[in-house]
């Protein structure tokens, strides 16, 4: 389970995890779960040091090959 804890948020009507932030439009947490256990509990860079912004395309670049493939 990569997602240690996953919480119903009555607000947006959506399940989400509090550790990486991830949410999940499904109502049933089941369903919520196996849509979030797709992805990796990672959280967010956004206290992460900046990277140059060179890199920062490099990277995104290689993101969308490996989908399209
Ligand atoms: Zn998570």
């Amino acid at each position: 389970m990569k997602h240690p804890l996953i919480r119903w948020n009555p607000a947006t009507k959506e399940h989400l995890c509090p550790n990486c932030g991830r949410t999940s439009d499904a109502t049933n947490i089941a369903d919520a779960q196996e849509q979030l256990e797709q992805h990796n509990c990672e959280i967010p860079s956004v206290e992460a040091p900046r990277a140059e912004p060179g890199m920062k395309t490099v990277r995104l670049n290689r993101k969308s090959q490996k989908r399209s493939l």
